[in-house]
């Protein structure tokens, strides 16, 4: 496998090893790397998908995020108004604690993927 023949970049900072020797540290970041043994390094394709992923799942936190701080929002203003206070309350919070448990599972979940590589 001719590992340098295409674009080759650091697996921790996604700095372009192209022109660095087949070995060493990351220029960028002092990471080690190998060319030849594939350690520490990725192929751009590799490092496009990953970028891509990490974006998807920021995305799905900040969305599921944003509802359920919006829920809670609307839990809290609704109870201001409210005969009964708790009602609204409980069910803004509910929503919105479900929402945000979702986001910080999203997030979990990334984390310990990433740390299994
Ligand atoms: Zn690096």
């Amino acid at each position: 496998m001719d590992a340098y023949s295409g674009s080759v970049h650091c697996m921790t900072c996604g700095y372009d090893l192209a022109g660095s020797a087949l070995r060493g540290d990351c220029p960028e970041c002092g990471s080690a790397y190998n060319v030849e043994s594939g350690e520490g390094v990725v192929s751009a394709d590799t490092l496009a998908q990953t970028r891509g992923d990490r974006v998807l799942m920021w995305l799905k936190v900040g969305v599921l995020g944003g509802l359920g701080m919006t829920a809670i929002a609307v839990g809290a203003i609704a109870a201001v108004n409210a005969a009964d206070w708790t009602r609204p309350m409980t069910v803004g919070g509910g929503v919105g604690g479900a929402l945000l448990a979702m986001a910080a599972m999203v997030w979990l979940i990334d984390v310990l993927e990433r740390r299994q590589r």
